[in-house]
Order: structure tokens, then sequence, then C-alpha cells
């Protein structure tokens, strides 16, 4: 009965009601390699046609009443799951979350690269062990963007040829909506963004005005929305309000890109010689090492970088192995200006694990204290939220490991992952 579920759980105290989630999890993700298995079976048997179905998705949408959405992801899942036994493992022994193998089979399903993936799947597999969705997703797109090279050309192309807009008002409700090719989008985003965080800084400002220490979202006068829709306004009123024939100003973009894509791409350009290509490297290099992201880590084509350079609109942020950007010697209680830039340009949000406050909103962090001996130096910070930087004060740490990965500890010195 689901009432005695219901009842079981509010008895339950918080440890055992956590411990649960993690058991119940882990039977989904068993339950989903099992399944992977049925559906390459019955595929292969091709038993969807003795109701005549024309594929697999006719029988799951009626048998087993699953959506298009479904239907597609379970696909994805199936096939990969039948050629790679790895990533069956990954599923069966609870070590990848549902998502994340999903996400794989979704590169896989590419019909321009998935074939390619063959060479990167250990390491996406791996990734997917201990990466939440978001970053292991970036990686992915990254590993996509450089396999499908031609294919992001085109599309590059094309997304430009079919730009659009409309502004209507209708039926009482105003709407704009708009799409570009890469290069005016990320232009464009950048001044959406600055405007949007110029109302988010003005409502936080009020509520600090207000509420004082006492201050959190919740009690911001607008929602994420309207601050959103606030900024669009505010666009507008801003364009339509300065003088005809002046000149706007050029929107900054930082472009986050590692040092191996960097010589490629000027390569590509013929503006450096070729380079030695390591034998042993795999092709395409290391997946998790190549970086070509916006801020918000958004995968960027490096031809569009190569394009935002021409336009001198962009500003470069080189990262070495470990993902640090930069090195600066001097020693300053606070990080600010270009070493601010840096720290903030080592992680897309706070560093806190499941934390989605963009980097840009949060505070330029010292990992180990400036109090115990911590220096103002980029390799020794990472941007952390107001909540997650306060909870450093009760015991909790952070560290960064070797190969640029984040790490946070409870007071007690486990890690919570
Ligand atoms: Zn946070």
């Amino acid at each position: 009965m689901y009432s005695e579920v219901v009842d079981r759980i509010a008895a339950a105290d918080d440890d055992a009601i956590a411990h649960r989630l993690r058991e119940l999890e882990a039977k989904r993700r068993e339950v989903e390699a099992e399944t992977a298995v049925v559906l390459g079976e019955l595929d292969r048997r091709k038993v969807y046609r003795v109701d005549g179905h024309a594929s697999m998705w006719g029988l799951l949408r009626v048998s087993v009443g699953w959506s298009d959405r479904e239907c597609k992801e379970r696909m994805w899942v199936a096939r990969l799951l039948e050629r790679f036994c790895d990533a069956g493992e990954a599923l069966l022994d609870t070590r990848a979350s549902i998502a994340n193998v999903t996400e794989i089979a979704r590169a896989h399903a590419n019909p321009r690269c998935g074939d390619e993936i063959e060479a990167v799947i250990g390491t996406l597999l791996n990734e997917a062990g201990r990466r939440e969705f978001d970053d292991l997703k970036i990686i992915v797109r990254q590993w996509e963007r450089q396999a499908d090279s031609d294919g992001a050309l085109k599309d590059t192309e094309t997304n430009h040829a079919n730009r659009n807009a409309h502004v209507i008002t209708w039926n009482g409700v105003g709407q704009a909506a708009a799409q570009w090719g890469e290069l005016d989008g990320l232009a464009n985003q950048e001044v959406f963004d600055q405007f949007v965080q110029t109302e988010w800084l003005a409502d936080w400002e009020a509520t600090v005005a207000v509420h004082g220490d006492a201050a959190c979202k919740s009690l911001m006068p607008r929602t994420d929305a309207q601050r959103r829709a606030d900024a669009i306004t505010r666009i507008f009123q801003t364009a339509s309000s300065s003088p005809p024939g002046s000149r706007a100003p050029e929107p900054i973009v930082n472009v986050h890109i590692d040092h191996h894509t960097f010589a490629d791409m000027m390569v590509v350009a013929e503006l450096f010689p070729g380079r030695n290509v390591d034998p042993f490297e795999p092709p395409g290099g290391l997946v998790t090492d190549r970086r070509c992201a916006t801020d918000t880590g958004h995968p960027v084509d490096p031809q569009t970088v190569f394009q935002l350079m021409v336009e001198s609109y962009i500003r470069f942020v080189i990262h070495d192995e470990q993902g640090v950007p930069i090195r600066w010697g001097r020693k300053r209680r606070l990080f600010t200006g270009a070493a601010r830039d840096a720290v903030m340009s080592q992680s897309c949000r706070c560093t806190h694990p499941g934390c989605r406050v963009r980097a840009r909103r949060s505070q330029a962090d010292h990992t180990t204290d400036y109090s115990r001996g911590g220096h103002t130096d980029p390799a020794n910070g990472g941007p952390r939220c107001l909540r997650h930087n306060l909870l450093k004060n009760h015991g909790y740490a952070t560290t960064r490991d070797p190969r640029g990965n984040w790490h946070t500890y409870r007071p007690d010195s486990s890690e919570i992952c």
C-alpha cells in the first residue's frame, strides 16, 4: 500500500531516508542496464513487426506507454550498451548515473561522429562515474565539436543564414523571440547577461537594504524570469535613447581555451607552423583536457573563436594542463582585477558540489584560507557563492586535485559526493 510507504518514510530519520534514496537510485541504474539489454534483444529479433509496428518506438508507445522522448533516450542507451559492454558495467555496478550514460549514448547516436566515440569511450565512462551531469555534458559536447568539425562548421554557417527574430504583441501578451548564428549569439548573450546582472544587483542591494543579514534570494522583489524580461526592456530603452549613429561599445566575450586547442586553431589558420603530434596521444587529444568554452561552460567552435579574434572583442584565458590560467606571484589579500577573472575562470559555477550559482554571481574564494597561509594566487582560488563561502567558516573545506577537479569535505573529513 502506498500509504504504508509514506508512513515508513515519514518515521525514518534523516540518515535513513538519504540512504534509502541511494539504494533506490542503485536499483534504477540496475534496472536501466537490464532494460537496455531487453530492448536490444527485442530490436535484434524485430519482435515489433508482429503487431505491424515499423520500429521499436511503435511497440514501446503501445506496450509500455513511453513518450517519444523516453523511446528515443532508452534506445540510444540500448545501442550504446550493445556496442560497449563497459557502459553496461558502469550502469549495472551503479557507478555511472542514468543521465550521464544517456548523454554519452546521445553522442554515440550522432550520425556524423558517433562511430568515432570508440577512441574516447573509456575516458568518457570514467568521467561519467565521477562527475555531475552538467560537467560531463560539457566534456561530451566538447568532444562532439572536435570529432564533428565539418558538421559544426556547416551548422555555424546554416545557423547564421537562418537568423530570425519576432517581437509581437497579441492577446494582451508581448513576446520576443530571436535566433542567431553562434558569433552574433555569443556577443548578444554577453550584452544580455550584463543587463540581467545589473537588474540582479539592483534587486540584491534593495533586499539587503530592507532585510540586512537575513537577505536571501527568496526575499528579492523580482523572480529570475521577471528580471530577464526587464533586462530586455532595458536593452530596448537604452538602444532607443542613444543618439542615432552613436557607436556601441564592443562586448567582451571571455573564451577559455586550453593551449593545445589554441595551437591547433592557429595551425588551421596558418598562423602557426604545424605542430608535432605525439603518436601515443589519443586522436583529438584527451577529451577532458580540451576546453574551448565561454564563462558559462558553453562549448564554442574554434572557427567562431577565430572570427571573434579577428573582430577583436575577445579576451583569451589560456589554461595550463591543470586548468590553472596564470600564476600571480604578488601577495595580495583579495582577488581583484585580472587575478579575480583568472580565479573565476576555473569553474563555470560555485565549486560546491551540486550548486548551480554561476561564477559571475560568486565570490573569488581562497581555497586554503588566507588566515591559514593560503596565497592570493589563482592556483589557490575558485568561485564560491555567498552561501557556500560562509559554509567554510563551519568546518567545510575545498581542495582542487592535480587534474583540476574540485572536492568538498564535511567537518568530519568525509567528502560530499
Ligand atoms: Zn554555491
